[in-house]
């Protein structure tokens, strides 16, 4: 397959990791860059070594697909400049700061017949994607706590911590529960800035199952993990080091060896009925970069024509739950 042509608009923070790996990618050939700032502007032939068009019309007209990685409030306005012109637009996260901006995204790409995906990587980390190699048995959570505590950093605090970093957990939990959302429950606090820094979530599905996430930004130590409680299994990962560990009680251990499960110990139960095993598996970061797949797949799905990993109306359902949690914590 040729290299698609490609840009990046807004080259800032995380604008910057999209050229680099755009330009690493032969599936990509990164035709230039746009950002509204001049002083950017200036700095990126040097910087990346890569071309800077002299206005968004014109990299636009050389492109088939581009990154929009501005700032949330003026992701609609971008988008739908690009769909207009017929190219394809991935979108960072959050899709928007609000629900009617996210659906002039979706409106704008879907009427011109063009693909929409958003910038959700925590479904490309090594650690969620490794729950499809979970050989012991599917994946049905009932209960899942998370926690994704950040250390204080001044940059990201015009927008409450839920739409910065809880939004990949809601994402990620609304992904894994296989029920109707019925109730939130949700407390935070404003401790450093005017927004909420640190906030504590339930959500409550119809068929029972609950999720409890905390996200903070203004914690002592990093932490990014999600431990799912189901029926004979304990899950744990570690978005951090891209790591997964599954807990498994099963009647017999006859297979363990063979899907690589280690025996930790044997559970006698009451009335001679026998006895459970435990077993433990450890599935290892595979090493590859969550931004290069999230990117790979944006290609993927434009060449075949398929569709995205992350689509605009998974990003609309993450950022409605969002809105209402600041609603309700703020
Ligand atoms: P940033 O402020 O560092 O960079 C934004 C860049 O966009 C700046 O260089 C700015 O000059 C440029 N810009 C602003 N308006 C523009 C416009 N209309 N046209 C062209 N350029 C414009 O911000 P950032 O931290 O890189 O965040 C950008 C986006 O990425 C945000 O939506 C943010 O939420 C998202 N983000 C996602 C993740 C993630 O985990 N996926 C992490 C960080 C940031």
């Amino acid at each position: 397959m040729n290299p698609l042509p490609v840009g990046v608009i807004g080259v800032g923070h995380l604008g910057g990791s999209h050229v680099r790996k755009y330009l690493d990618m032969p599936e990509a050939d990164l035709a230039g860059v746009w950002d509204i700032d001049e002083n950017v502007r200036e700095a990126i032939p040097e910087k990346y070594g890569a071309k800077v068009f002299d206005s968004l019309d014109s990299l636009l007209s050389s492109v088939q697909a581009v990154s929009i990685v501005v700032p949330s409030s003026v992701h609609a306005e971008v988008a739908e400049v690009a769909t207009g012109k017929g190219v394809h637009i991935f979108v960072e996260k959050p899709i928007a700061s609000d629900l009617e901006a996210a659906d002039r995204i979706i409106e704008a790409a879907g009427k011109n017949d063009l693909k929409l995906q958003v910038g959700h990587i925590e479904r490309f980390n090594s650690a969620f994607r490794s729950l499809q190699k979970i050989s012991t048995g599917a994946v049905k959570p009932r209960f899942i706590e998370s926690h994704r505590l950040a250390q204080f950093n001044p940059r990201g605090m015009d927008v409450s911590v839920i739409l910065d970093l809880m939004i990949h957990d809601i994402d990620l939990v609304l992904k894994l529960m296989d029920s109707p959302l019925e109730r939130i429950d949700a407390s935070g606090v404003g401790v450093i800035s005017d927004t909420v820094d640190i906030v504590n979530v339930r959500m409550s599905f119809a068929d029972g199952a609950a999720a409890n996430i905390t996200a903070s930004r203004i914690s002592v130590k990093q932490m990014r993990k999600m431990r799912l409680f189901q029926k004979d299994s304990y899950v744990s990962m570690d978005f951090i080091k891209g790591e997964t560990e599954v807990f498994q009680i099963t009647d017999s251990d006859k297979d363990f060896a063979e899907k690589g499960v280690l025996k930790l110990s044997d559970i006698d139960l009451e009335n001679g009925k026998g006895s459970k095993k435990i077993g433990y598996k450890k599935i290892l970061n595979d090493g590859n970069d969550a931004l290069e797949l999230e990117l790979r797949s944006f290609i993927e799905a434009i060449h075949s024509n398929g569709k995205p990993l992350v689509t605009g109306e998974e990003a609309r359902d993450a950022l409605k739950i969002a809105i209402h949690i600041a609603e309700k914590a703020g």
